[in-house]
Order: C-alpha cells, then structure tokens, then sequence
C-alpha cells in the first residue's frame, strides 16, 4: 500500500529499527527492492533523485513505482530524493508522490530555513511528508547520484559538514519538518577511506528535535553495517542507501555475461540483475531491522 514518510517512519521510531530508502532508476530495482520488502514483511521507502531524472524522467517512472507501492503487501512510501529544483518538487507533487524532500541544504541557515517552512505549510495541506536536510552532505568522484561538482574527500574533510545539535532543534521547531537528514560523517557515493561515524552527534540530535520529526542518514551505502546500526541505536529512522548495490549489480552482471560466454539475452540478462538486486536488498534491509 502507498503510504507517506510519517506513517513509515512511525513504524520505525516504534519498532526501534531504520527502514531502508533506495533509489529505484528503472522497473527491475522498483520489483527488486518492493519484492524484498515483501519477503521480509516490512516496510520500504522507494526513491527518484532528481539526478536520475535525465536517465528517465520522473512523469515516466514515478507512475510505475506509485503503481507498485500501491500493489505491495506492506507499507510502500513513495519519495523524491533530494529535490533541489523548486520546479521539480513541483513535477514530483504532480506525479503523486506522497513525501518529497525538499533540499535546500547548500543555502544559510536562514534561507534553508524560510524556504522549507513556506514549501511544508502546502505540502502538509495536501497530506505530502517533507524530509529537509541541515549540513551539506559531500559527494565523491564516483557518487551514482552527483552531479558535475564531485570531489575525493578524506573523514577530516567530511567533518566540516557536520550537523550542530543546536541548529537542528531550531531547524525542525521553526519548519515543520517530518524528517532531518543530517550529516555526522557519511557522504554520497564511494568512499575514500572508510567513515567513522560520530555516533554521539546521532543522540544529541534525535533528543534536541520535536518528538515527530525524525533523523535521516544518507549515504550509508559503503558504511560497515555495524556501524549503521549504531547510528541505528543512536536514533536514525530513515537511512538512504544505493551506490553499492548498484555497483554490486554491475559487478554481477559484467561476470554473468563473462561465464555465459555472451550467450545470454537481454531481457534473461536484466531478471537475473532483478533477482540479484533482491537479495541484495533483503540483506540491507534486514541488517537496518538490527535484530528485530
Ligand atoms: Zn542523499
């Protein structure tokens, strides 16, 4: 069933685990990923980045994973990953999506501020969940989601970013929000060297945020799944992840071929990339579910 942010993230924030939000750029990662969700029994946020709307654009493949969602036996949020583009956020809103996120994250404080609570008074009317982000989440030369401005960045570097306790409260309190991704050592895409988590910037953020807004981490893809569950502890609700298992499935595919000699069509090519995908998905899911 298709469902909004908040309902999910309810789930979540009761049950004490993170759901999982994945982009799914084309129809076998939207069956891949929901078909997971399934097996599992447990919510799924499914997501369109508005990097990926030059591979298919959002009016083509935003119908395909509403009609998914609203098919799936389990909780299915529908959600735009990191709009920037008010024109776009308006494109996703058209297509149906129920939660956008709407990211206004390179601006000051104060402009990131007006611009989220102005854009969650007409969201909230129209019953759309808002995710907004507060500290700039890097990007690495190989992000599967970045556009042109990419760079190689060290966990000295990454600190920079970080998300202030403080400025969180004020941020959530002043906007509205249902959803806060912050930054405590992630970033987008492949990492240079492996993250270290400031799990303790986790807790002071989820205890300084109004009780119904929720801390968001991005770009777990790449972090340790220990570690992810820590953050998971510390009060992360909503975790985006994709560049490894798209990465992975290139992997799988290059080497399928390679053992078929060639001799695989296409279409058998991309349902065992499905199939592939499903596991992949069923392992993130299940290490965000942390044991229960
Ligand atoms: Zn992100």
């Amino acid at each position: 069933m298709l469902v909004n942010m908040k309902e999910i993230l309810e789930i979540a924030e009761r049950e004490r685990y993170a759901i999982p939000c994945i982009n799914t750029p084309n129809v076998e990662t939207i069956r891949a990923v929901i078909g997971a969700a399934e097996e599992l029994n447990t919510p799924i946020i499914i997501d369109h980045a508005e990097v990926h709307d030059s591979l298919i654009p959002i009016e083509r493949i935003g119908p395909e994973m509403i009609k998914y969602a609203k098919e799936a036996s389990v909780p299915v949020c529908v959600h735009l990953d990191h709009g920037t583009d008010y024109n776009f956020v308006l494109r996703a809103i058209k297509a149906g999506f129920p939660s956008i996120m709407y990211d206004c994250s390179a601006l000051p404080f104060e402009e990131n501020i007006a611009k989220v609570k102005k854009f969650v008074q007409i969201a909230h009317a129209a019953g759309i969940t808002v995710e907004a982000e507060l500290g700039v989440m890097a990007s690495t030369e190989e992000d599967t989601h970045a556009d042109a401005e990419t760079q190689v960045l060290t966990n000295e570097d990454i600190k920079k970013f970080f998300t202030e306790p403080e400025e969180a409260k004020i941020f959530a309190e002043e906007t509205g929000c249902d959803a806060l991704a912050v930054c405590f050592g992630t970033m987008h895409g492949i990492y240079a060297e492996p993250p270290v988590l400031d799990i303790d910037r986790v807790k002071e953020i989820r205890a300084a945020l109004p009780k119904d807004c929720r801390v968001v981490m991005h770009g777990a893809s790449g972090v340790e799944f220990s570690q992810v569950q820590n953050a998971i502890d510390a009060g992360c609700s909503k975790i985006n992840y994709y560049s490894y298992m798209a990465k992975a499935t290139t992997k799988f595919v290059g080497e399928l071929i390679a053992e078929k000699e060639g001799k695989i069509a296409y279409h058998e090519v991309q349902e065992e990339a499905y199939k592939f995908m499903k596991s992949y998905a069923k392992e993130v899911i299940l290490a965000f579910k942390n044991g229960k």
